[in-house]
């Protein structure tokens, strides 16, 4: 190894800590497999349960048996397959939209789209908040950036008038922020895009699935059908298996796939992992139910969190942040609930800013009520012993709670863009 290369990583390696996760020893549902022990599990984005599904997998077998484990090449270079065709009609259905790409994932979605539709000349106006995958796809566009505080839209539109010189003007933003669990305020948005003719990208990852009256997404939810030009998604989360995608017009879709660089030069998605999404979709749309289970958890959830005091960060989605402040105290949290045998992320920076760290749940339809109530009487009895709330319920509340909201203004400003 170069001499230059060995000392880099060393000190880098010093200065951030060594990587760490936990191996499943199961698929991933409300309970997994590690180390032997049974956990009940609140991080994973498998809102609906589809990760392990029998009617996901047997869809996935079947298409392994006809198209077998891989497609060997880019859809444009080796050809398609049916099943991901009938995928992109399904997901352009699901999203109101003409048309839709399939992506490899999320990801690569939105390293393909942005820098297609965002060019020299134009403005993208990103809020501050937004996945990292989107600040990638904006360092990938030559348009220029414009950060807007998050969900700040005096600020979106204070930065949108001075951006008027622009060829075009481009709001991008998540519909729900992944260690918040806000939602955007989409229709405010789409009438600053009216007002000063700008065109909006919504990333529909946490959306999709889980808002909407039949699982589409924050567009579905706020019945802005046909008011946005980009519509990204995941196939990873609700949907359970892997995979990204672009709905919109059939002219945007038809460029997409002549320019994206993340779809055109990498060897597209299996089918199965196509199958098992396209089953997914048609289940959702068939299965209110299912979304039905997951809203009533995380009501539940919620309300016995709430009742012990807990800053849930005004989440309004199944992800329900608990804020903590410290990022060592959070890590201990996360430690013991581990110990107390349930499975939580610690999220500290550099995902969120510091002195903002907080224990990421994520309810899901897989969990059962017992393992919630569960769940929260170990939240209790942990942040007890951490002295991070009080014994008499009048005064319940979490001691560092004002110091920390004081952090979080302050620190907004500190997200790496
Ligand atoms: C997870 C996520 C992505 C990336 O999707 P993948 O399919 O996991 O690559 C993009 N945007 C947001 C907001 C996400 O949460």
């Amino acid at each position: 190894m170069s001499r230059a290369l060995n000392h880099f990583v060393r000190e880098e390696n010093a200065r951030l800590g060594a990587p760490s996760w936990r191996v499943l020893e199961s698929p991933q549902g409300g309970r997994v497999r590690i180390d032997g022990g049974c956990k009940i599990s609140l991080c994973s984005n498998n809102y609906l349960g589809l990760a392990n599904h029998p009617v996901l997998k047997e869809a996935a077998i079947k298409a392994i048996e006809k198209y077998g484990v891989g497609t060997a090449a880019a859809r444009s270079l080796s050809g398609s397959t049916p099943i991901h065709e009938e995928l992109e009609e399904e997901l352009a259905d699901l999203k109101g939209a003409e048309a839709a790409l399939v992506f490899n994932s999320g990801n690569a979605a939105n390293g393909g789209v942005i820098p297609a539709v965002a060019v020299d000349g134009d403005a993208v106006f990103s809020d501050e908040l937004n996945h990292g995958s989107i600040v990638d796809g904006c360092r990938l566009s030559r348009a220029e950036k414009k950060i807007y505080r998050h969900n700040d839209l005096a600020h979106l539109e204070e930065r949108l008038a001075a951006g008027r010189g622009f060829r075009k003007r481009m709001i991008v933003t998540d519909t729900v922020f992944s260690m918040d669990g806000h939602i955007a305020q989409l229709p405010e948005i789409v009438a600053l895009c009216e007002k000063y003719d700008a065109f909006l990208m919504v990333d529909e990852a946490h959306a999709t699935g889980v808002l909407g009256a039949h699982g589409g997404g924050g567009v579905e939810h706020f019945g802005l059908d046909g008011k946005v030009d980009v519509l990204m998604g995941t196939l990873g989360k609700a949907l359970g298996s892997v995979g990204g995608y672009i709905a919109g017009s059939n002219d945007l879709i038809a460029y997409l796939a002549r320019v994206a660089r993340t779809f055109l030069f990498t060897t597209s998605l299996p089918a199965s992992c196509a199958a098992a999404s396209l089953a997914a979709v048609r289940l959702l749309r068939k299965d209110s139910g299912i979304r039905q289970k997951l809203w009533d958890n995380v009501t539940f959830f919620k309300s016995g969190l709430t009742r012990l005091g807990f800053d849930t960060m005004g989440s309004q989605t199944p992800i329900v942040p608990i804020l903590v402040g410290d990022d060592e105290i959070a890590r201990r949290f996360a430690e013991r609930l581990f110990r107390a045998g349930v499975y939580v992320s610690k999220i500290g920076p550099p995902y969120v800013p510091p002195k903002t760290s907080r224990l990421r749940t994520i309810i899901t339809a897989a969990h059962r009520e017992e393992d919630l109530k569960k769940t929260i009487d170990a939240f209790e009895r942990v942040s007890r012993q951490l002295g991070l709330i009080s014994s008499t319920p009048a005064a319940r509340r979490t001691i560092s709670h004002f110091k920390t909201r004081r952090n979080l203004r302050r620190a907004k400003s500190c997200i790496i863009q």
